[in-house]
């Protein structure tokens, strides 16, 4: 409250005192505590920058960034007592620079136990109109302020060569001691100028991992001088259009990136997977799989069951040989190895494997991965560097000293941090930035707790902070800007931050703010949630009415409708949205919305049909599912059709139960039509009804049935991700009546055939027409 109302009264005083300006700072991530005053401070040419203490490589930085806000040729010289009383930004760093605990008094009380080393990054910034005051525990502190002071100087624009920059106070430090980013440079590969400026946009949101995905089962792209075959071979893959793709880094590409982040104060993290996610390394060196045998370097995505071989000792010489050179390339004191998904088939069927768990007195192919993990753990403890793990390491034990990065449930990390271990937190449900925004939007990252609830104190101490993780399958380089932004500033915030309580409006508005600067800096922003409003209702002479809104008011939508049963696209292509559109049969409204701060467009699809029964009263005979209640209880009538996609939100499902629906449609009318559609897709267990059964009636009380519709053709195994139609037509003056009742039987069990035989199997339906 206090920030607030500081912040209020900074608002209303640079009101009076300078009526031209404002002084309040946007932000990202929000400082800890930041009081303006009426106070400006003059930066030009003529500006010194003295540095006190080992911060030099900072000071120069902050040359760069005053170039950048047109500030040219300020001159950096280490601190003089009394060499200059006015016109400077002294950068002080060090023990005696450490902000006093009193002046940390804002630190959140649910952390529980701080880590030691979470003194690293705490920084002061006081200005007044003679000077630039930072103080900092250390030379990551002094960069932080740089950073800080970067946004700032973006806010206020150089005027020939000049400056007016609105004074503040501000202390802040970091709540996590680890924020990072995965970056996956192995589905697509990433320029070293892309990573480098990755690295960049990391830092000045004040993130400080970078954690490098660079061997997978779809190419290998670290140079290893020892084993040439891996980026010979195992850094290209052929595709299915049968281009060869790939790419990899060379050891000086490596050092070069390596040494542009420690400037950064970015650690960089390799990640060298096993002992799964391994068919690019495989592909190089057969011999160190089960088989033996030549695979290909993998060109499509999932998880595959050739892994390295645990029964083999010539692995290991590869493995350790693999990570001396990686630890001769990157200084940070972690190694990620990986471990996720490791499918055991080749073990179970591997001789060599089946002796060494017979030989080590190992149970399961469980404890064989553990004992496989702990084996290149010890290797690297000699080296002095620690692993990092996924989840799946703890499985069987977790193994000495490992951090766990937690990707599945929370409940994982909880696990792993009662047994003492550190934990990194990046769960699928906040921290994917590869999916969708209609599974995890702006606000939905701005709401992610690192730290759950349900964790004890000790627990909580274990909790080093958490990652977003992009995955690049469906990401070539030019993609990942619009993937990565701007929910990364949702995670910066509350990586550094911590906020308690999470004014979801007040970091919007910084957001939008900031997004001129993220424009400035060439990042192609994606959208902060899905940008486009469709609602419909029905329309004159029997159509439905679409209306068609942007979220943001800044948003340029045009769209194109193209009917899917018979008739002609619209001719003009895509046109702007001006006004509802009136949609007749069944139709798909295709929407491209175009970023207002970025080239970034994207395109929306939703599918309508008008028909009679819209806006009529329908009671449905069974429950809601909560997961896919497809709109609600009117979702049959609400005049849209599902996509090819069962989780869009429009299909609505019933596990192991008949579904029946009665729809009244307020008079007696001539029925000539009448369909359901249902969706088909046995990996995710949904089997069209075995039958539809459609009745009419005038009353409600007695009815005739108007055709059972049969499962078209035998239950198969056919997996295809497609509707079937059971559709009743009849000529006029046929059927004449008030109600229908559609009832729908469930096809039973998962039949012996499927991977689920017996579990209670879904049914998808999205509308009931009605003509
Ligand atoms: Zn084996």
């Amino acid at each position: 409250m206090l920030r607030h109302l500081l912040l209020i009264w900074c608002m209303l005083t640079a009101a009076h005192a300078r009526p031209q300006s404002t002084s309040s700072y946007s932000i990202i991530p929000q400082p800890r505590s930041i009081t303006c005053t009426t106070d400006t401070f003059p930066l030009s040419a003529s500006t010194l920058i003295q540095f006190n203490g080992p911060c030099e490589s900072e000071a120069s930085l902050l040359k760069i960034t005053l170039k950048e806000a047109g500030i040219a040729n300020a001159e950096v010289v280490p601190w003089a007592p009394d060499e200059r009383s006015e016109n400077i930004i002294i950068l002080s760093c060090g023990a005696t620079s450490t902000p006093s605990p009193e002046e940390l008094s804002f630190l959140p009380g649910n952390l529980g136990k701080l880590p030691v080393s979470q003194n690293s990054g705490q920084y002061s910034i006081s200005m007044n109109a003679q000077a630039v005051h930072v103080k900092a525990s250390d030379a990551a502190g002094v960069f932080y302020a740089i950073q800080t002071l970067r946004q700032m100087l973006f806010q206020h624009t150089a005027i020939t060569g000049r400056i007016l920059l609105p004074c503040a106070q501000i202390q802040d430090q970091p709540a996590f001691v680890h924020r990072g980013m995965l970056l996956d440079c192995c589905r697509h590969f990433m320029s070293v100028d892309f990573v480098k400026r990755y690295i960049d946009l990391l830092a000045l949101h004040k993130m400080n991992v970078l954690h490098w995905h660079l061997t997978e089962d779809q190419g290998w792209r670290i140079e290893i001088k020892a084993y040439p075959k891996l980026t010979e071979v195992g850094a290209w893959r052929i595709e299915k259009n049968g281009l060869r793709y790939g790419g990899y880094y060379t050891q000086d590409d490596i050092r070069e990136i390596v040494a542009y982040a420690q400037k950064r104060h970015v650690m960089v993290i390799p990640e060298i997977e096993l002992p799964g996610h391994a068919v690019a390394a495989l592909a190089s060196y057969p011999q160190f799989s089960c088989t033996g045998e030549p695979i290909a370097v993998q060109n499509d995505w999932g998880v595959f069951k050739d892994i390295y071989c645990a029964g083999n000792d010539d692995t290991f010489t590869f493995l350790r040989t693999v990570l001396d050179e990686v630890c001769a390339l990157f200084p940070a004191p972690y190694i990620h190895i990986g471990g996720d998904e490791v499918p055991k088939y080749r073990w179970e069927n591997c001789s060599k494997c089946q002796k060494r768990m017979s030989d080590e007195k190992l149970s399961s192919e469980a404890e064989l991965q553990t004992w496989f993990i702990n084996r290149i753990a010890a290797y690297l403890k000699e080296k002095n560097k620690q692993i990092i793990g996924w989840d799946e390491i703890i499985e069987g034990g977790i193994p000495e000293r490992a951090v766990v990065q937690v990707w599945r449930d929370m409940e994982h990390g909880r696990e792993a941090a009662s047994d003492g271990h550190s934990v990194v937190m990046s769960p699928t449900s906040h921290c994917y930035f590869d999916y969708g925004l209609q599974s995890i939007d702006l606000e939905k990252v701005y709401a992610f707790d690192p730290v759950p609830t349900t964790f004890t104190a000790e627990e909580r101490a274990l909790v080093r902070g958490g990652e977003c993780n992009m995955w690049t399958e469906h990401a070539p380089q030019e993609l990942v800007d619009s993937k990565v932004f701007p929910r990364l500033l949702a995670m910066a915030e509350v990586l550094w931050t911590y906020p308690k309580t999470r004014n979801c409006a007040a970091f919007r508005a910084r957001v939008n703010t900031h997004q001129k600067q993220l424009q400035s800096l060439g990042v192609q922003s994606g959208f902060a949630e899905i940008p486009v409003t469709f609602t419909q209702a029905p329309g004159w002479y029997g159509m439905t009415k679409v209306t068609i809104a942007a979220v943001d008011p800044g948003t340029t939508l045009t769209y194109k409708h193209m009917p899917l049963e018979g008739g002609a696209d619209d001719p003009r292509g895509f046109i702007p949205v001006t006004h509802p559109i009136d949609v007749k049969g069944a139709c798909s409204i295709r929407v491209k919305a175009k970023q207002p701060t970025s080239d970034h467009e994207t395109e929306i699809t939703r599918y309508f049909v008008s028909h009679e029964g819209m806006g009529k009263t329908l009671t449905l005979n069974y429950e809601l599912n909560s997961y896919y209640p497809g709109g609600g209880k009117d979702a049959l009538i609400d005049g849209r059709i599902g996509s090819t996609d069962f989780r869009d939100g429009v299909w609505q499902a019933t596990q192991g139960k008949d579904m029946q629906a009665v729809l009244d449609l307020g008079a007696l009318r001539d029925i000539s039509f009448v369909r359901t559609r249902w969706y088909h897709y046995t990996n995710a267990w949904i089997f069209r009804p075995e039958e539809v059964r459609y009745e009419y009636s005038t009353d409600g009380v007695t009815w005739k049935i108007m055709d059972t519709i049969k499962a078209p053709g035998a239950l198969n195994t056919l997996n295809e991700q497609l509707p079937y139609s059971y559709a009743v037509e009849a000529e006029p003056g046929t059927y004449a009546g008030r109600y229908i009742r559609m009832t729908a039987i469930n096809s039973g069990p998962c039949p012996p055939w499927h991977e689920a035989a017996g579990a209670e199997s879904w049914m998808f339906v999205d509308e009931l027409e009605v003509r």
